[in-house]
């Protein structure tokens, strides 16, 4: 009976013996495994702001501005 279950829901690794599940960010990215006894010590090992959408704050793709930049500063300088 013991190795069924066992099957069905792993147990947490950190020993607690509660049913296991996985953990998502907020982008239902896969971070690991916990238990509710274990859940917060492990998500603490994040950014306390994993669990929301970390990217909406401020745009990072700028890549006009990059190739700006490259193309208005030359790679050899002293190549002219
Ligand atoms: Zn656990």
């Amino acid at each position: 009976m013991s190795a069924n279950t066992k099957l069905c829901a792993p147990p947490c690794d950190c020993g607690s013996g509660e049913t296991r599940y996985p953990l998502y960010d907020g982008y239902n990215i896969f971070l690991c495994y916990a238990c509710d006894i274990c859940k917060e010590q492990k998500l603490g090992r994040y950014r306390p702001d994993i669990m929301e959408k970390y990217l909406c704050d401020e745009p990072i793709e700028e890549d006009d501005g990059v190739d700006d930049d490259v193309a208005r500063f030359p790679l050899y300088p002293w190549e002219k």
